[in-house]
């Protein structure tokens, strides 16, 4: 069952594309979330071109993060997201494999939890520039968990084959 609206959290998400028409799925997403009962959607970051790396060769991808409050549970925000995922036309045949839509919960407040079905913070997102750009646009001064800075570990990395898109305002 959903919090009451008192125990809303802050989470952040992943928002990736790179099947029939990549940047509209990824706002068509942001207009299903923002449209659900128990989550706001706060802020969205511009929108990145970005090598697949998957297996294969695949299409490049449209990456952003989004910022959302929200009175579901952790695991309820995952099956929230899997649902509209699914709305999407999302197939699961390939791991790592092209797709319609990949909608990744990164972080939720300082929570950090491993279960079979949900890791917090996204194991994952520390090696994935096109994860740490967005999340740095949302919030500059955004920490993991663990008190490392997403700005120093995007340094670490750095935003090659990262591209943002411009769209005409
Ligand atoms: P990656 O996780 O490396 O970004 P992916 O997004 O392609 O790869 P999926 O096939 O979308 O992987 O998800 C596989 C499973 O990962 C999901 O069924 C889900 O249970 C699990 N999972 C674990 N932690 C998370 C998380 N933080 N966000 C989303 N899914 C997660
Ligand atoms: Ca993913
Ligand atoms: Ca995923």
């Amino acid at each position: 069952m959903a919090n009451p609206k008192s125990l809303n959290v802050r989470a952040y998400i992943g928002i990736g594309s790179n099947l029939e028409q990549p940047l509209a799925q990824v706002k068509s997403a942001c207009k299903v979330l923002a449209a659900h009962p128990h989550i706001t959607l706060v802020d969205t970051s511009p929108w990145y071109q970005s090598k697949a790396v998957g297996p294969g060769s695949q299409p490049d991808y449209v990456n952003g993060a989004g910022l959302l409050n929200t009175a579901l549970a952790p695991e309820e925000l995952l099956d929230a997201l899997q649902a509209i995922e699914l709305a999407h036309g999302r197939e699961r045949s390939v791991r790592w494999g092209a797709r319609t839509l990949d909608l990744d919960i990164l972080l939720i407040e300082t929570l950090t939890q491993q279960t079979p079905r949900l890791t917090v913070p996204h194991p994952r997102m520390t090696e994935r520039n096109f994860v740490l750009q967005p999340l740095l646009d949302l919030n500059p001064t955004l920490q993991l968990p663990d008190g490392r800075h997403i700005d120093h570990l995007l340094n670490i990395i750095g935003t090659q084959d990262l591209a943002v898109i411009k769209e005409g305002h």
